[in-house]
Protein backbone atom coordinates (compact mmCIF):
# COMPACT_ATOMS: atom_id res chain seq x y z
CA UNK A 1 0.00 0.00 0.00
CA UNK A 2 2.00 3.23 -1.20
CA UNK A 3 2.46 5.69 1.57
CA UNK A 4 3.43 8.44 -0.75
CA UNK A 5 1.79 10.46 -3.73
CA UNK A 6 3.93 11.81 -6.44
CA UNK A 7 3.04 14.79 -8.92
CA UNK A 8 5.27 15.66 -12.26
CA UNK A 9 3.92 19.49 -12.54
CA UNK A 10 5.14 21.52 -15.06
CA UNK A 11 5.51 24.68 -15.08
CA UNK A 12 7.02 25.76 -18.58
CA UNK A 13 8.68 25.07 -21.07
CA UNK A 14 11.22 25.57 -23.47
CA UNK A 15 10.47 24.90 -27.42
CA UNK A 16 13.45 25.85 -28.48
CA UNK A 17 15.91 24.23 -26.67
CA UNK A 18 19.30 22.84 -27.85
CA UNK A 19 19.90 19.15 -28.04
CA UNK A 20 23.49 19.75 -27.44
CA UNK A 21 22.60 20.93 -23.87
CA UNK A 22 20.41 17.52 -22.75
CA UNK A 23 22.76 15.42 -24.73
CA UNK A 24 26.74 14.85 -24.61
CA UNK A 25 28.05 15.51 -28.30
CA UNK A 26 25.07 15.71 -29.62
CA UNK A 27 26.44 18.55 -32.40
CA UNK A 28 23.97 20.43 -34.89
CA UNK A 29 21.36 18.30 -33.99
CA UNK A 30 19.02 21.34 -33.51
CA UNK A 31 16.58 22.04 -30.65
CA UNK A 32 13.93 20.18 -28.90
CA UNK A 33 10.84 20.83 -26.48
CA UNK A 34 12.12 20.65 -22.87
CA UNK A 35 9.22 20.97 -20.20
CA UNK A 36 10.65 22.70 -17.23
CA UNK A 37 9.06 21.07 -13.62
CA UNK A 38 9.23 20.59 -10.25
CA UNK A 39 7.72 17.41 -8.04
CA UNK A 40 4.97 17.30 -5.43
CA UNK A 41 5.56 14.68 -2.45
CA UNK A 42 2.70 14.34 -0.20
CA UNK A 43 2.85 12.26 2.64
CA UNK A 44 1.28 12.41 6.30
CA UNK A 45 0.97 16.06 6.83
CA UNK A 46 4.16 16.83 4.89
CA UNK A 47 4.07 18.60 1.75
CA UNK A 48 7.42 18.70 -0.27
CA UNK A 49 8.34 20.53 -3.32
CA UNK A 50 11.25 18.70 -5.36
CA UNK A 51 13.31 21.86 -6.87
CA UNK A 52 11.20 25.02 -6.60
CA UNK A 53 10.72 26.41 -10.52
CA UNK A 54 11.84 29.84 -10.98
CA UNK A 55 10.40 33.47 -10.58
CA UNK A 56 9.54 35.17 -14.31
CA UNK A 57 10.31 38.51 -12.63
CA UNK A 58 13.77 38.80 -11.93
CA UNK A 59 16.84 37.95 -13.27
CA UNK A 60 16.23 33.97 -13.70
CA UNK A 61 13.38 35.33 -16.17
CA UNK A 62 15.60 37.09 -17.84
CA UNK A 63 17.57 33.94 -18.15
CA UNK A 64 14.77 31.59 -19.13
CA UNK A 65 13.43 34.70 -22.00
CA UNK A 66 17.15 34.35 -23.47
CA UNK A 67 16.46 30.63 -23.78
CA UNK A 68 12.88 30.66 -25.25
CA UNK A 69 11.14 29.51 -22.17
CA UNK A 70 7.31 30.00 -22.28
CA UNK A 71 4.10 29.78 -20.60
CA UNK A 72 5.57 30.27 -17.12
CA UNK A 73 2.63 29.40 -14.48
CA UNK A 74 2.52 31.21 -10.71
CA UNK A 75 3.06 28.18 -8.48
CA UNK A 76 -0.45 29.09 -6.79
CA UNK A 77 -2.18 27.57 -10.67
CA UNK A 78 0.46 24.80 -10.71
CA UNK A 79 -0.09 23.38 -7.40
CA UNK A 80 -3.91 24.75 -7.21
CA UNK A 81 -4.30 21.19 -9.62
CA UNK A 82 -3.15 19.48 -6.91
CA UNK A 83 -4.93 20.80 -3.88
CA UNK A 84 -2.04 22.49 -2.68
CA UNK A 85 -1.36 26.59 -2.06
CA UNK A 86 2.16 27.37 -1.93
CA UNK A 87 2.23 28.19 2.03
CA UNK A 88 1.09 24.61 2.68
CA UNK A 89 4.89 23.53 1.24
CA UNK A 90 6.46 22.56 4.33
CA UNK A 91 9.79 21.28 2.31
CA UNK A 92 11.79 22.04 -0.80
CA UNK A 93 14.56 20.04 -1.72
CA UNK A 94 16.95 21.74 -4.49
CA UNK A 95 18.18 18.71 -6.63
CA UNK A 96 20.95 21.73 -7.70
CA UNK A 97 21.00 25.63 -7.61
CA UNK A 98 20.75 26.83 -11.16
CA UNK A 99 17.72 29.08 -11.67
CA UNK A 100 15.07 26.79 -13.06
CA UNK A 101 15.15 24.83 -9.73
CA UNK A 102 16.13 27.35 -7.33
CA UNK A 103 14.61 30.75 -8.32
CA UNK A 104 11.09 30.18 -7.28
CA UNK A 105 12.07 29.28 -3.42
CA UNK A 106 10.21 32.83 -2.78
CA UNK A 107 6.78 31.29 -3.09
CA UNK A 108 7.27 28.97 -0.54
CA UNK A 109 7.99 31.21 3.15
CA UNK A 110 7.11 28.22 5.42
CA UNK A 111 9.31 25.80 3.78
CA UNK A 112 12.11 23.67 5.09
CA UNK A 113 15.08 23.86 1.98
CA UNK A 114 17.21 20.83 1.79
CA UNK A 115 20.54 21.43 -0.05
CA UNK A 116 23.88 19.77 -0.37
CA UNK A 117 26.72 22.36 1.13
CA UNK A 118 29.03 21.57 -1.55
CA UNK A 119 26.19 22.67 -3.95
CA UNK A 120 25.97 26.59 -1.80
CA UNK A 121 29.83 26.74 -1.36
CA UNK A 122 30.57 25.99 -4.81
CA UNK A 123 28.37 28.45 -6.02
CA UNK A 124 29.98 31.31 -4.35
CA UNK A 125 33.08 30.37 -4.95
CA UNK A 126 32.07 30.20 -8.77
CA UNK A 127 30.88 33.74 -8.54
CA UNK A 128 33.92 35.04 -6.65
CA UNK A 129 36.35 34.19 -9.58
CA UNK A 130 34.64 36.95 -11.79
CA UNK A 131 33.36 37.55 -15.15
CA UNK A 132 36.26 35.19 -16.71
CA UNK A 133 34.54 32.20 -14.97
CA UNK A 134 30.97 32.89 -16.70
CA UNK A 135 31.23 30.21 -18.48
CA UNK A 136 30.52 27.97 -14.90
CA UNK A 137 28.18 30.52 -14.01
CA UNK A 138 25.56 30.24 -16.73
CA UNK A 139 22.40 29.18 -15.40
CA UNK A 140 22.59 31.21 -11.63
CA UNK A 141 20.82 33.79 -10.63
CA UNK A 142 23.14 35.01 -7.94
CA UNK A 143 19.94 35.91 -6.23
CA UNK A 144 18.87 32.98 -5.10
CA UNK A 145 22.10 32.69 -3.49
CA UNK A 146 20.82 36.12 -1.45
CA UNK A 147 17.40 34.19 -1.54
CA UNK A 148 19.41 31.20 0.35
CA UNK A 149 21.48 33.22 2.35
CA UNK A 150 18.06 34.72 3.80
CA UNK A 151 16.99 31.72 4.65
CA UNK A 152 19.87 30.92 6.24
CA UNK A 153 19.77 34.01 8.63
CA UNK A 154 15.67 32.33 9.44
CA UNK A 155 16.81 28.84 10.39
CA UNK A 156 14.99 27.98 7.14
CA UNK A 157 18.06 25.82 5.39
CA UNK A 158 19.62 22.85 6.24
CA UNK A 159 22.78 22.49 4.03
CA UNK A 160 23.35 18.68 4.34
CA UNK A 161 26.51 16.41 3.41
CA UNK A 162 26.04 14.05 1.46
CA UNK A 163 23.45 11.06 2.00
CA UNK A 164 20.77 12.21 4.26
CA UNK A 165 18.07 9.72 5.48
CA UNK A 166 13.99 10.67 5.76
CA UNK A 167 13.63 14.31 4.55
CA UNK A 168 9.86 13.51 5.88
CA UNK A 169 9.01 9.57 6.37
CA UNK A 170 10.87 7.28 2.97
CA UNK A 171 12.76 10.55 1.30
CA UNK A 172 15.87 10.30 1.41
CA UNK A 173 19.23 12.46 -0.46
CA UNK A 174 21.88 11.23 -2.27
CA UNK A 175 24.72 13.08 -3.31
CA UNK A 176 25.74 13.14 -7.46
CA UNK A 177 29.12 15.48 -6.37
CA UNK A 178 30.71 17.14 -10.09
CA UNK A 179 27.97 15.64 -12.23
CA UNK A 180 25.90 18.77 -13.64
CA UNK A 181 27.00 21.10 -10.71
CA UNK A 182 29.62 20.56 -8.00
CA UNK A 183 27.22 19.95 -5.18
CA UNK A 184 23.55 18.08 -7.28
CA UNK A 185 21.69 15.34 -5.42
CA UNK A 186 19.00 13.31 -6.17
CA UNK A 187 16.13 11.89 -4.36
CA UNK A 188 15.06 8.37 -3.39
CA UNK A 189 11.25 7.70 -2.40
CA UNK A 190 10.22 4.72 -0.65
CA UNK A 191 6.85 4.57 -1.66
CA UNK A 192 6.47 1.18 0.31
CA UNK A 193 8.78 -1.50 1.59
CA UNK A 194 10.86 -2.58 -1.89
CA UNK A 195 9.29 0.17 -4.23
CA UNK A 196 11.18 3.05 -4.83
CA UNK A 197 11.69 5.94 -7.19
CA UNK A 198 14.70 8.41 -8.02
CA UNK A 199 14.02 11.61 -9.02
CA UNK A 200 17.15 12.85 -10.89
CA UNK A 201 17.41 16.38 -11.04
CA UNK A 202 19.29 17.09 -14.20
CA UNK A 203 21.94 14.53 -13.50
CA UNK A 204 19.42 12.73 -15.99
CA UNK A 205 17.28 15.05 -18.24
CA UNK A 206 15.13 12.63 -20.19
CA UNK A 207 14.98 8.85 -20.68
CA UNK A 208 17.58 8.75 -23.32
CA UNK A 209 20.37 9.93 -21.18
CA UNK A 210 19.60 6.54 -19.48
CA UNK A 211 19.12 4.38 -21.77
CA UNK A 212 20.05 5.45 -25.36
CA UNK A 213 17.79 4.89 -28.46
CA UNK A 214 17.51 1.53 -28.34
CA UNK A 215 16.35 -0.31 -25.43
CA UNK A 216 18.11 -4.28 -26.22
CA UNK A 217 21.49 -2.25 -26.52
CA UNK A 218 20.92 0.39 -23.77
CA UNK A 219 23.79 2.85 -23.09
CA UNK A 220 24.16 5.99 -20.81
CA UNK A 221 24.58 9.54 -22.47
CA UNK A 222 25.42 12.00 -20.51
CA UNK A 223 23.86 15.77 -20.13
CA UNK A 224 25.82 18.34 -22.24
CA UNK A 225 25.63 20.66 -20.02
CA UNK A 226 28.05 19.93 -17.28
CA UNK A 227 30.19 21.83 -14.52
CA UNK A 228 31.35 18.42 -13.23
CA UNK A 229 32.78 15.25 -15.16
CA UNK A 230 31.02 13.49 -17.95
CA UNK A 231 32.50 10.21 -16.16
CA UNK A 232 30.56 11.17 -12.95
CA UNK A 233 27.74 11.90 -14.46
CA UNK A 234 27.77 8.41 -16.04
CA UNK A 235 28.68 6.57 -12.94
CA UNK A 236 25.76 8.71 -11.23
CA UNK A 237 23.22 7.29 -14.04
CA UNK A 238 24.74 3.52 -12.91
CA UNK A 239 23.85 4.22 -9.56
CA UNK A 240 20.10 5.26 -9.71
CA UNK A 241 19.40 1.85 -12.02
CA UNK A 242 20.79 -0.09 -9.30
CA UNK A 243 18.61 1.74 -6.68
CA UNK A 244 15.43 0.98 -8.94
CA UNK A 245 16.77 -2.72 -9.65
CA UNK A 246 17.40 -1.57 -13.15
CA UNK A 247 13.79 -0.28 -14.31
CA UNK A 248 14.84 2.85 -15.84
CA UNK A 249 11.02 3.70 -15.43
CA UNK A 250 11.28 4.04 -11.34
CA UNK A 251 13.93 6.89 -12.45
CA UNK A 252 11.76 9.72 -12.98
CA UNK A 253 13.43 13.06 -14.64
CA UNK A 254 12.32 16.10 -14.78
CA UNK A 255 12.81 17.49 -18.07
CA UNK A 256 11.54 14.43 -19.84
CA UNK A 257 8.49 15.17 -22.10
CA UNK A 258 7.27 11.84 -22.25
CA UNK A 259 6.23 10.31 -18.99
CA UNK A 260 3.02 10.84 -19.82
CA UNK A 261 3.83 7.71 -21.70
CA UNK A 262 4.81 5.48 -18.76
CA UNK A 263 2.33 7.24 -16.20
CA UNK A 264 -0.85 8.57 -15.77
CA UNK A 265 -1.65 12.44 -16.97
CA UNK A 266 -3.46 14.99 -17.86
CA UNK A 267 -3.50 18.56 -19.05
CA UNK A 268 -4.43 21.89 -17.50
CA UNK A 269 -6.48 24.35 -18.78
CA UNK A 270 -3.41 26.18 -19.19
CA UNK A 271 -1.95 23.41 -21.71
CA UNK A 272 0.69 22.43 -18.77
CA UNK A 273 1.13 18.87 -18.29
CA UNK A 274 0.57 17.20 -14.96
CA UNK A 275 2.23 13.53 -14.42
CA UNK A 276 0.92 11.03 -11.29
CA UNK A 277 3.68 9.12 -10.91
CA UNK A 278 2.02 7.73 -7.51
CA UNK A 279 -0.46 8.11 -5.38
CA UNK A 280 -1.11 7.32 -1.85
CA UNK A 281 -4.45 4.97 -0.63
CA UNK A 282 -6.12 7.89 0.99
CA UNK A 283 -5.78 10.60 -2.25
CA UNK A 284 -7.79 10.83 -4.91
CA UNK A 285 -6.03 10.98 -8.17
CA UNK A 286 -5.51 14.79 -9.92
CA UNK A 287 -5.81 13.11 -13.33
ZN1 LIG B 1 20.35 22.42 -14.12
Amino acid sequence: MKKHSVWVLEYSRSPVHPVSGVFYGAHNQGTMNLPFSYVLIKIGDAVVLVDAGHDAGDFGGRIADSIGVTGWTHPSVVLAECGVSPEDVTHVILTHAHFDHAGGLKYFPNAQIYMQRKELESWMWILSKGPRFRSLQAGLNPADVLYLTQANTEGRLTLVDGVYSDVVPGVHLRPAFDTHTAGSQYVVVETAPGSRLVLSGDVIYTYRNLVGDDLDHRQFIPPGLANGSQTRLIETAEEMMSIVDDDYRHVIPMHEEKLHEYYPSKLTAGGLRIVEIALAAEDESRV
